[in-house]
């Protein structure tokens, strides 16, 4: 119920577990992590508290700059490490979060099964990264693009890959998404609070609006492609 991302000059992983926290009024049940480099994606999740996770994340060097978080109120399928986000693809080389409702999902579902796409969870939001997976021709903005226009329902999402490691790229519809930046990076979250320890910068993003962030600029999209205005506020308080 709860999303943070950031790419940019410094450690992901200190903003992600910091924004949840803020996040922690909107509930949840699970949470997890996905980080981000050269190397490859790295996820890890748990059902339970962000204690929990925090306790599997200690004792490693998380060094990574490019990331997003979750905090899940499960809807479809019980609360379990499995169902937990963030979900990868098969060759594990892309991964999402996703707030809000897929109603298709079933339909979505069996056809890729038909593909010989391997499910690993019982939510609704596992379809969206198989989904973009099928699309995937190198382009993972036109096959968000073209994810996005099957998805029915309610989502706030973002996806990470190896093909772009210091990208993320972010859509929008009927569940709440804003987006920070400051000097250090770019950040988004589920609401303001989670980032305004680091940017007071802001801009929330509008339904049928894919967001593409770098380390340096933001770029905001309609679910065609056609380049949108930007209106940022500087947001007075703390
Ligand atoms: N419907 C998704 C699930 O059950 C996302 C729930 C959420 O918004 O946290 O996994």
């Amino acid at each position: 119920c709860g999303i943070t991302g950031f790419t940019g000059k410094e450690e992901a992983l200190p903003f992600l577990m910091q924004g949840l926290e803020k996040l922690e009024y909107r509930g949840y049940d699970s949470a997890g992590v996905t980080l981000v480099d050269k190397n490859g994606l790295y996820t890890i999740k748990t059902k339970g508290r962000l204690k929990d996770l925090e306790n599997l994340l200690t004792n490693q060097e998380h060094s990574q700059t490019t990331g997003i978080g979750h905090t899940r109120w499960a809807t479809h399928g019980v609360p379990s490490n499995l169902n937990s986000h963030p979900h990868t693809n098969a060759d594990n080389t892309i991964s999402i979060v996703h707030n809000g409702i897929i109603e298709n999902y079933q339909a979505i579902k069996e056809e890729l099964q038909r593909q010989g796409y391997p499910f690993v969870s019982q939510t609704d939001s596992e379809v969206i990264v198989h989904l973009i997976d099928y699309y995937n021709q190198g382009d993972l903005v036109q096959a968000l693009q073209k994810a996005v226009r099957y998805l029915e329902g309610s989502f706030a999402l973002c996806v990470v890959s190896t093909q772009c490691p210091d990208q993320i790229i972010v859509a929008k519809k009927e569940s709440p998404m804003i987006l920070g930046k400051s000097d250090q990076g770019t950040f988004c979250a589920s609401d303001i609070p989670a980032v305004l320890a680091y940017t007071k910068d802001i801009l929330s993003l509008e339904d049928g609006q894919i967001a593409i962030l770098k380390p340096e600029d933001i770029q905001v999209l309609d679910f065609q492609g056609e380049v949108q205005a930007q209106n940022w506020s500087h947001v007075p308080y703390d």
